[in-house]
């Protein structure tokens, strides 16, 4: 019997005081999402909260306040920052948690003067943004989640785990699981995309990898799913801007990911800064009670973003600090992250009866938790003889090189007669463009430790592996600049040589990620300027792309014959871009993201409704000609399809898709309903998708199979398609393997007009195919 399941029974017993549970309305199974039971939280054991009680009753009011103020050490700009005498707020209990402190001498600094000086010995929780590695800096997230290889993502982010834990660092706030479906967005490359069963899929992945089987394990990184939630909706994609979601929205597309995160056993939350539907996230009792804790019975932290407690009076909900904190506080955010709110206001607050003292314990009920989780109080100190941060060893490289090798999608190689990729190794290459030998960029938006002098170039690698005098380096000017002469010279390289590969792309640290966001989509400077004359020498060009999100280049795809998306592959980028080009390994990253046309198709996204008047059969490649051209759902100036669709990716192979069988053709949604609710896979009645995937090309490579299902007749409108499973596969030239999905009942279960999930009586489509694009597909009747 799991621990937690102990607990309920005691409680139900009512032997059991101190319960996370406690006060709060009976769970609406219904309401939860997916099967409809609360998330697989077990932070609460029965030692840890019979720990967390015994601590409560011994501590005083500014004690409790102080377990829920987080301070930033050693970020010199930004918002709140600036702050000083962290030694006696330490010392005097006034601080819970302290981040981006420098190394592990700088925890154990603090963290002696918590245990051995503050009265009652509770170390600190430190934390950082360990976001896609600590000091083997791994693909920027959306590369890792282009894998579509989650086994991937958990071995990265435990090595992650292992180099941030031994110097000191117990949490991270990771993985951003904000579902994006506007390229604008900067902060689309910290996420896995725009949907939410593979965004799920990572989220797990994350989650397992940094914690690991045992969160008090030494080298347990406790996981923050970040930001909650709808973040990724901002209007504009503007960064920080309003989100408006309906709640059939937010069930269905925003909030899977952070359940999937929790149910994993997720120990925090870190709340949004933005909107949500006129609330802001950060003080919004709907997400943060209601589903968070009422639903999903969630145990552990809640911590705001970088101010964004004190941000509620720009939001216009609070017209002083007392106020912000105390929306923020009683809404549900735990933990105030540097608006410096909880720390001036809430013991006053408490005092005049404006929140009362069992909320306060509430919220230190949900730090201390954590923290006895983490082994914290047996184990506070970091072990300054335990390394493993850099040199890199070889584990970690390669598993950044694999990592980064299968991020990489080939959005375009030749004409479909004849492929450019891969390329042959005796052939004179001109390397050029900004991002050619970039190291910095090459690490990504949030690097960590990461250092420029552990990233192997582009540039370095074809030299290494070609010979110098076969590789002619021109860079061509810089991001956002380049002089004629530099272009001149570039042009001079490209004549020279037999092919040209261009690296080209955005800045990462300037315009991607945090306030990155972008109205325009294009190649930054004179890049592309440069690539337009590369490829009027006449010289065969293969443009890599180096970006944060899909960047709209309909000249670039239809003129340069082989285009690769590198994303920002992180410090082995030179080894598996060589692999890639060359041909030692097949490209299989696959899109997770819609790429867009032109910017004003955004915000766009495979998984949308139909409308009712879907453009169909239209030809939508040029400007209505009649009225039944004209009245369908179009612009009148662009496609509706994206550039490239989700799932989306070449290989140096091709593959046979036989067609799907399904175990049965009508199941009742009364089964299905019926097994909704059962947490054990063997007592549930899956459909079993199979079919037989052949690579008939010459080369080995890997595939991954993508499950969609649609669904009509129900009481709400579905997306036409949702991605409801996928498999990657490798398979030798030749070779057939047959490829098997147990669909659980809630790949066809909807949040349904009487707002709870269920599977409704409808007519189902299964396709099965290489993307999002899937034609044909088979049957499936729900009955009553
Ligand atoms: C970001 C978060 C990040 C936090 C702490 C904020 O500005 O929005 O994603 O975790 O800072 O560094």
């Amino acid at each position: 019997m799991k621990f937690r399941s102990l607990l309920y029974f005691l409680l139900l017993c009512g032997t059991f005081a101190a319960s996370p549970a406690r006060g709060q309305s009976p769970v609406s199974r219904e309401q939860a999402p997916f099967r409809g039971l609360p998330v697989r939280n077990d932070l609460a054991t029965l030692s840890i909260e019979q720990r967390v009680e015994d601590l409560l009753k011994t501590m005083t009011l500014e004690e409790k306040v102080g377990q829920l103020v987080q301070y930033s050490i050693g970020t010199p700009t930004g918002p709140g920052t600036g702050r000083g005498g962290y030694d006696e707020m330490v010392a005097s209990g006034q601080v819970g948690s302290l981040f981006n402190l420098e190394n592990g001498q700088a925890v154990n600094h603090y963290q002696h003067i918590a245990v051995e000086k503050s009265r009652l010995h509770i170390p600190l929780l430190v934390g950082l943004d360990v976001i896609h590695g600590y000091r083997t800096i791994f693909p920027v997230p959306l590369a890792m989640a282009s894998t579509w290889d989650p086994p991937i993502v958990e071995r990265a982010a435990r090595l992650a785990a292992e180099e941030a834990t031994a110097e000191g660092v117990r949490w991270t706030f990771s993985p951003m699981v904000d579902i994006a479906r506007d390229a604008r967005w900067g902060r689309m490359i910290e996420g896995a995309g725009e949907d939410p069963f593979l965004g799920s899929e990572i989220a797990r992945a994350y989650v397992r990898g940094y914690q690991s089987k045992r969160l008090g394990a030494p080298d347990s990184l406790a996981s923050c799913a970040k930001h909650y939630v709808g973040y990724g909706a901002a209007e504009g994609g503007r960064d920080y801007n309003t989100a408006e979601i309906s709640e059939h929205t937010l069930r269905e597309i925003y909030l899977p990911p952070f359940y999937a995160a929790l149910d994993e056993d997720g120990a925090s939350v870190m709340s949004a800064f933005h909107p949500l539907n006129g609330v802001p996230a950060s003080a919004n009792p709907f997400i943060l009670k209601q589903v968070l804790r009422d639903e999903w019975q969630f145990q552990g932290i809640v911590v705001s973003d970088w101010t964004s407690v004190g941000e509620l009076e720009a939001h216009g909900i609070a017209n002083d600090g007392a106020t912000a904190a105390r929306k923020s506080f009683t809404a549900g955010v735990d933990m105030d992250m540097e608006s410096n709110l909880y720390h001036n206001y809430l013991a006053d607050q408490v005092k005049n009866g404006k929140v009362s003292e069992a909320q306060l314990d509430e919220g230190v009920r949900h730090v201390l938790r954590v923290k006895l989780a983490l082994g914290l109080f047996d184990e506070p100190y970091t072990n300054e003889t335990r390394k493993h941060v850099g040199p890199l060893d070889k584990e970690s490289l390669d598993v950044a090189r694999v990592a980064a090798e299968r991020s990489l999608v080939l959005l375009k190689n030749g004409n479909g007669v004849q492929s450019l990729l891969p390329l042959k190794k005796g052939q004179t290459v001109a390397l050029i463009g900004p991002l050619a030998d970039d190291a910095v960029n090459m690490l990504g938006s949030w690097a960590g430790r990461g250092q420029p002098e552990d990233v192997v170039t582009l540039k370095t690698s074809l030299t290494r592996s070609l010979g110098a005098s076969k590789v002619k380096y021109a860079q061509g000017g810089g991001i956002r600049s380049a002089s004629d002469k530099e272009i001149a010279e570039a042009v001079a390289a490209a004549k020279r040589a037999s092919v040209a590969i261009l690296a080209l792309g955005e800045d990462a640290r300037e315009m991607t990620a945090e306030a990155g966001s972008r109205a325009h989509l294009d190649l930054p400077g004179r890049q592309e300027e440069l690539l337009e004359k590369v490829v009027a020498t006449g010289t065969p060009v293969v443009l890599v792309l180096f970006s944060g999100r899909p960047l709209t280049l309909p000249w670039a795809f239809e003129h340069v014959p082989a285009v690769l998306a590198a994303w920002f592959p992180g410090v082995q980028a030179g080894p598996a871009l060589y692999r890639i080009l060359y041909g030692e390994a097949s490209p299989s990253g696959r899109l997770v993201v819609s790429w867009p046309r032109s910017v004003g198709q955004l915000p766009l996204y495979y998984n949308a409704l139909s409308t009712g008047r879907p453009a169909g059969e239209v030809d939508l490649s040029h400007p209505p000609k009649n009225g039944e051209e004209k009245y369908v759902s179009r612009y009148i100036d662009e496609r509706n399809s994206p550039q490239f669709p989700f799932g989306y990716g070449l290989s140096y192979t091709t593959f046979a898709y036989a067609a799907p069988e399904v175990s049965t053709r009508k199941i009742s949604a009364q089964t299905l309903n019926d097994n909704l609710r059962k947490r054990n896979p063997d007592e549930r009645q899956d459909v079993i998708v199979s079919l037989n995937v052949t690579n008939t090309g010459n080369v080995s490579a890997d595939e991954t199979v993508q499950l969609y299902i649609g669904l009509r007749g129900t009481s709400v409108a579905e997306p036409v398609k949702a991605l409801k499973a996928f498999q990657r596969v490798g398979l030798a030239p030749g070779e057939t393997k047959k490829v098997v999905f147990e669909l659980a009942p809630e790949a066809f279960a909807i949040w349904g007009q009487d707002n709870r999930w269920a599977v409704e009586p409808s007519e189902a489509t299964i396709w099965v195919g290489p993307n999002s694009a899937v034609q044909g597909g088979v049957r499936l009747e729900i009955g009553d």
